[in-house]
């Protein structure tokens, strides 16, 4: 007889992987799980980055804002339903702008990517609170690894054992989710430094004719690296209540500084956390971007850098996963994150969305979990 320490191995503490956990626990499923997650907390894209020597602070380093499409019913409706009544999840339509060159434009919330999206939603306190609830959501039977890192996949008995650095066993279990798609992907891995893909290298060709295809297909899939570039800024005198929280550009000052968008979160003592979003990482501290709220634009010539964050696995820009390959029941290994096709793909809507789709496969495949089995 196989051992398995748990029913169910999710790899990454992003949106999805912690929306599928709260999802199963919230359709009734009462097994156990291990979720493994590389970061020091959970929300992955969407998480906060705090400091060893300030308590206090709270920076939304990745996405600023969720695009959230509407839904009215359903699991996923239920999903954001409990987040909002949590407090975890909170509206902030309305504190946006536009920067041209010229100053503030009326309209729009910016020229990048994510415009348009939907409404937008974040986080409360922030951002890493929305990956938080959903983990209370699922509950304690799930067993969480953080600060590790996932380096390699065997397949043993049928079940999947998952390694550590040293080729250690971190867990073992018959299903597998893979919310992000780094032990998968190619060009992200050897963005990393990795040369190997851990899950090609578990599973040979020829196992699971839809596992073959979805790792064809993730080899096509372009990533976007981002690069966020973080500041801590001391404006003196000033009326927090009067900045936006999210400043978008126009193409041409896009173009003009390098910049995708501004993120501003004032923190205690007066002090204003920044992070600029952009594709370059050396990009240079300009005033002008925030010329029409002087006191900050003064306080950004004494800015302290803290850092650029790369993003790895980034911005899936074409070809998402298509949602029939999303659970390879051979294997059982399931696919969940911004990068599979649906509404809201390469949004944090289309992690949340793959999700909870994924989560209704692994309850009805008869290869997947069983819903109701007590751990
Ligand atoms: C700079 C930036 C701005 C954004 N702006 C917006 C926006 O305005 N609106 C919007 O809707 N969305 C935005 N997004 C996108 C949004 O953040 C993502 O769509 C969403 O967070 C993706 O969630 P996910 O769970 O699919 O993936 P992720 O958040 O990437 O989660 C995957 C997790 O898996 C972990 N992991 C991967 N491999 C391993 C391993 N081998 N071992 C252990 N752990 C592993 C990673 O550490 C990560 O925590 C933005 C993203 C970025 C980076």
């Amino acid at each position: 007889m196989t051992s398995y320490d748990c029913d169910l191995a999710v790899i990454g503490a992003g949106l999805s992987g912690t929306a599928l956990l709260a999802t199963l626990q919230l359709q009734g499923w009462k097994g156990s799980a291990l979720l493994v997650e590389a970061g020091r907390g959970p929300g992955g894209r969407a998480a906060t980055r705090l400091r060893r020597d300030d308590p206090d602070w709270r920076l939304d380093h990745g996405a600023p804002v969720l695009h959230l499409s509407s839904c009215n019913d359903g699991p996923l409706a239920d999903l954001l339903a409990r987040l909002q009544g949590m407090g975890a999840l909170v509206s902030c339509s309305g504190d946006a702008v536009c920067l041209g060159l010229e100053g503030v434009q009326p309209a729009g919330d910016g020229g990048d990517g994510f415009a348009a999206q939907g409404p937008r939603w974040r986080g409360f306190p922030s951002m890493a609170s929305v990956s938080e609830a959903m983990l209370a959501l699922a509950g304690d039977r799930v067993r969480q690894h953080f600060g590790q890192r996932v380096q390699g996949l065997e397949r043993f008995a049928g079940g999947w054992e998952l390694l550590g650095q040293q080729g250690e066993v971190i867990g073992r279990a018959p299903v597998l989710v893979l919310s992000g798609n780094l032990l998968a992907h190619g060009r992200s891995l050897a963005m990393l430094g990795v040369q190997n893909r851990p899950l090609r290298d578990a599973v040979p060709e020829g196992v699971d004719g839809v596992l073959d295809r979805a790792l064809d297909h993730l080899d096509a899939l372009t990533m976007e690296p981002r690069w966020n570039r973080m500041f801590e800024l001391t404006p003196l005198g000033a009326d927090a209540t009067a900045w936006p929280r999210l400043i978008g550009f126009t193409s041409e000052a896009r173009a003009s500084w390098g910049l995708d968008r501004l993120v501003l979160q004032p923190q205690s003592n007066g002090r204003v956390g920044m992070v600029a979003h952009g594709f370059n990482p050396e990009v240079s501290v300009d005033p002008a971007w925030l010329a029409p709220w002087p006191s900050l634009a003064a306080a950004l010539a004494s800015a302290t850098d803290l850092g650029v964050m790369r993003w790895g696995a980034a911005r899936p820009l074409d070809h998402p996963l298509p949602a029939a390959w999303q659970w390879c029941p051979q294997v059982r290994l399931g696919f969940c994150g911004d990068w599979i096709e649906g509404p809201g793909f390469a949004t944090a809507f289309g992690a949340l969305r793959s999700a909870v789709d994924l989560a209704a496969q692994l309850l009805h495949s008869e290869q997947g979990l069983h819903p109701g089995a007590e751990a």
